[in-house]
């Protein structure tokens, strides 16, 4: 990893209409979201890629944070890792209300010869959130080929409590 995992940082492209955040390393009690700001972009796009940990100082500001933004912008999730969808699932308030998921990883294990493997699922195409009249839609398959040997990987993720942050939320 070319990164230090104990720092935060971000990368912000804004061209005025959308301000993408490109979010790196640990979420801790040093990172200080307030250097983000969108200024007049109708669109914030945080970018996950790169997020390995986050810890309870680092959520209790992110719920702050996007609560605060989601008032004033269309926000946008987008290469979710597997430590983001966690939170999402269990934190009230991690992603908020009106916020859409773009994209987020998807984990597989291969019983055979331990290979792991993360799909990025997509939405429109692999997934579809939950709206007041309908259903979450979601075509992410329970087993893959494995790209080594070949057999069949598994997901590595109980669907029911992964995916629930599909559901429609009041
Ligand atoms: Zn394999």
């Amino acid at each position: 990893m070319e990164q230090s995992s104990t720092e935060s940082q971000f990368k912000i492209f804004n061209d005025g209409q959308i301000c993408v955040v490109h979010v790196t390393g640990a979420i801790n009690e040093e990172t200080i979201f307030q250097e983000i700001d969108p200024g007049a972009s109708m669109v914030v796009t945080l970018d996950l890629d790169k997020v390995v940990s986050l810890n309870s100082m680092g959520l209790r500001n992110w719920v702050l944070w996007v609560k605060q933004l989601r008032s004033k912008f269309q926000m946008v999730f987008r290469n979710c890792p597997r430590v983001v969808v966690d939170q999402m699932n269990i934190l009230n308030g991690f992603l908020p209300m009106g916020a859409i998921v773009g994209s987020f990883y998807v984990p597989y294990y291969c019983e055979s010869c331990g290979r792991e493997d993360n799909l990025l699922a997509t939405r429109g195409k692999d997934y579809m959130e939950a709206t007041v009249d309908a259903r979450e839609g979601i075509k992410i398959p329970e087993q893959r080929p494995c790209p080594v040997c070949q057999e069949e990987m598994a997901l590595d993720v109980i669907p029911a409590k992964y995916f629930s942050f599909l559901k429609y939320r009041r």
